[in-house]
C-alpha cells in the first residue's frame, strides 16, 4: 500500500495507472475510519482494479463554529485498516497543498444545496463539491463510491459529476449501523454513555415514518409531527431539522405518493447527528425492524 501526501504526486501516480489501463475507484473519506467506511473500499474494491482511499478533513467544508479543529484523526489505526481492507493508495494531503494562500476558486450548486444540511450548514456544500472536484481532478476514477449516510451529498455529488461532465460513475453505499440501529459515523465517539443511549432516538423517529407509511399514511406533516413529538421526549436531544423531501429534487414533498427521502439532523447535546430513510424502503438505509 502507497501512502501519497502531494497533489501532484497523486495526479502523477493517477495519470500512469490510466495509461496503463486500470480502473481507479477512489473512497473520498475524512479519516478516523469506521466499517461505513470499510463498506465502501469493498465496493470500489468489486468495480476497480486499484483503490484510492483520500483522508482529508476538508476545512471548506467546516463552519467558523464547527469541529474542525477537534474532528477526530488517527492516521495510524486508518492505515492499518486500509492495508487490511486491501487499499491500494492512501492519499493523505496536508490542508496547505490542497489549499493554498492564493486559492480563489470554489464549486457551488444552487437548488439542491439550499435545503436540510445546506440550510443549518451555510458553505458546508460548497467546501464539498470544491474538494471533492479536486479530488477527482488528483485521482482520476472511474468510480468514486459515497454513503447514503450523507444522502443530500451524495445527490449533490451526481448532480456535480452530470453538471460539470465528470467521467466519473458515482456509486452509492448503504448505511452501516451499529448493532443497536446508530448509524456508524466518526462523530458518534463525541457521544457520552448517556447520550449515546439517547441517539437512538433518530433512529427510532426513522421507524415511526416508516410505521406510518405501511399503515397507509401520505401526509408528510402528520408524519414529521409524529418523529418529532418522540424526538421531543429525549432530555438531551434538540431537532436541527425533519424533512420529507422528493428523492431527485430533494423539494419538500407535502404527500409521500411518489419516492421520497425522509431525512433529519438532531443535537444530542452538542454533537449534529443526521440520518434518513428512503420510502419506498430499498434496502439502502438498512433500517432495522
Ligand atoms: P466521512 O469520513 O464521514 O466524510 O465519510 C466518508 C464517506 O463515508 C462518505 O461518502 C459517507 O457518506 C460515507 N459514510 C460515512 N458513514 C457511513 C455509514 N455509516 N454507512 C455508509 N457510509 C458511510
Amino acid at each position: 500500500m502507497k501512502i501519497i501526501t502531494l497533489p501532484l504526486d497523486m495526479q502523477k501516480t493517477a495519470l500512469a495507472l490510466r495509461r496503463a489501463g486500470k480502473r481507479i475507484g477512489l473512497v473520498p473519506t475524512m479519516g478516523f475510519l469506521h466499517e461505513g467506511h470499510l463498506s465502501l473500499i469493498k465496493l470500489a474494491r468489486l468495480q476497480a482494479d486499484v483503490v484510492v482511499l483520500s483522508i482529508f478533513v476538508n476545512p471548506t467544508q467546516f463552519g467558523p463554529n464547527e469541529d474542525f479543529s477537534r474532528y477526530p484523526r488517527d492516521f495510524e489505526r486508518d492505515r492499518a485498516l486500509c492495508k487490511t481492507a486491501g487499499v491500494d493508495i492512501i492519499f493523505n494531503p496536508a490542508p496547505e497543498a490542497m489549499y493554498s494562500s492564493r486559492y480563489s476558486v470554489y464549486v457551488e450548486e444552487n437548488v439542491l444545496s439550499k435545503g436540510l444540511c445546506g440550510a443549518s450548514r451555510p458553505g458546508h456544500f460548497r467546501g464539498v463539491l470544491t474538494v471533492v472536484a479536486k479530488l477527482f481532478n488528483l485521482t482520476l476514477p472511474d468510480i468514486a463510491v459515497f454513503g447514503q449516510k450523507d444522502a443530500q451529498q451524495a445527490r449533490l455529488i451526481q448532480q456535480m459529476t452530470h453538471n460539470l461532465n465528470f467521467p466519473v460513475t458515482i456509486v452509492l453505499a448503504p448505511i452501516i449501523r451499529e448493532s443497536d440501529g446508530l448509524a456508524k459515523s466518526s462523530r458518534n465517539m463525541y457521544l457520552s454513555p448517556a447520550e449515546r443511549r439517547e441517539a437512538l432516538c433518530l433512529q427510532q423517529a426513522l421507524q415511526t415514518a416508516r410505521r406510518l407509511y405501511h399503515e397507509g399514511e401520505r401526509d408528510a406533516q402528520r408524519i414529521i409531527a409524529a418523529m418529532k413529538a418522540g424526538i421531543e421526549q429525549i432530555p438531551s436531544a434538540r431537532v436541527d431539522y425533519i424533512a420529507i423531501v422528493d428523492r431527485d429534487t430533494l423539494h419538500s414533498a407535502p404527500r409521500l405518493d411518489t419516492p421520497v427521502l425522509v431525512a433529519l439532523a438532531v443535537y444530542i447535546g452538542k454533537t449534529r447527528l443526521i440520518d434518513n430513510l428512503t420510502l419506498p424502503d430499498d434496502a439502502l438505509s438498512n433500517l432495522p425492524e
